[in-house]
């Protein structure tokens, strides 16, 4: 997997082309547990949307993904926006 940089515009454009406007619709992968997530899911589990993309669903949802949040100690994220890790876009189907 090789690293992305994006500038936060480039990273909004490039999540909208994939998923379209709201957060609700826009998926990231986990780069600890691969797990995919959506803006909906977090948002059903009572946690802010805007979590997507740097924390796993599993710090909401009890038996999916695991614990990571990208703003963790370590950083293990290949893509940067503005030099701040976040999560992957997950591929669209
Ligand atoms: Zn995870």
């Amino acid at each position: 997997m090789e690293d992305k940089k994006y500038t936060l515009i480039e990273w909004r454009t490039e999540g909208e082309r994939l998923f379209g406007r709201f957060i609700e619709d826009w998926k990231f992968k986990c780069p600890k547990c691969g797990n995919i997530a959506s803006g909906q899911e977090f948002k059903d589990a009572g946690a802010d949307s805007n979590s997507i993309y740097c924390e796993c669903i599993g710090r909401y949802v009890k038996g999916k993904g695991c614990d990571w949040a990208a703003y963790g100690l370590f950083d293990i994220c290949t893509v940067h926006v503005d030099g701040t890790p976040v999560f992957e876009f997950a591929e669209v189907e």
